[in-house]
């Protein structure tokens, strides 16, 4: 199994130019990658991007219609995009997104054959009540409610307040969520870490925390500190 290293561009960069000049330098440095890379640019830039797998950053739960302003996994699959971010914590959070709405994309999108990167994790609020393992648990069983087969599903935990701050998960504490996430899951199911990656400490998440890959935000709009958060992986 190959990590999986994917870069999460979030609303970033704001013009053509820098996405272009971000994923050419991104997609040079990973030429020789032992890793599986993929680059999640906006939905807008996805199109203009060669050369490097690609992904979305979400997807809708419907193939067509009425649903102004919805992208769906069909115009996905047509764009060549093989792999969908789905239940990322800001779209929960801002979007207002559900168990129950994740669970309606991510069987929409294993439908029309892309693979699917699962966002799950505990706020900091609900880590200090020692409620992790619990929404843990509830996020994934409710999510993949119904999907027989999880041969396209990967799983990113991403713990809430480590996300955008900073902050990371210890890798002692990442492996033990890892390992739990695990027995709810597939054993060959890969299982990545998200939550302020960097080059320093990249590689103790696969090395150490039994992660099989890395989704990261911030960093993977750097090319050169991406490309070393790859090689980490190797
Ligand atoms: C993310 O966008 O999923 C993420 C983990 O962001 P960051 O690496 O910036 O914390």
């Amino acid at each position: 199994m190959k990590n999986l290293i994917v870069a999460n561009w979030k609303m970033n960069p704001t013009s053509q130019k820098e996405a272009e000049d971000i994923f050419s330098k991104i997609k040079e440095g990973a030429e020789d990658a032992s890793a599986e890379v993929v680059v999640c640019p906006p939905f807008i830039y996805l199109s203009l991007l060669k050369g490097l797998t690609l992904g979305a950053q979400d997807c809708f739960y419907e193939d067509k219609g009425a649903f102004t302003g919805e992208i769906s996994t069909a115009m996905l699959r047509d764009l060549g995009v093989e792999y969908v971010i789905i239940g990322h914590s800001e779209r929960r959070r801002y979007l207002k997104e559900t168990d129950e709405i994740v669970n309606k994309k991510i069987g929409e999108a294993l439908e029309n054959g892309l693979k699917v990167i699962f966002c799950i994790g505990e706020t900091g609020e609900e880590r200090d009540a020692e409620k992790k393992k619990e929404v843990l648990e509830r996020q994934i069983r409710k999510g993949l409610e119904g999907i027989e087969s999880l041969e396209n599903v990967n799983v990113a935990y991403e713990p809430i307040w480590a996300i955008g701050t900073g902050n990371n998960c210890g890798v002692e504490e990442t492996k033990e969520s890892i390992d739990f996430i695990r027995g709810v899951v597939k054993p060959e199911t890969r299982i990545l870490y998200g939550g302020s990656v960097k080059s320093e400490n990249s590689g103790d998440y696969i090395k150490f925390a039994g992660a099989n890959g890395l989704l990261v935000g911030g960093a993977s709009l750097k090319p050169d500190e991406f490309i070393k958060i790859v090689k980490s992986a190797e």
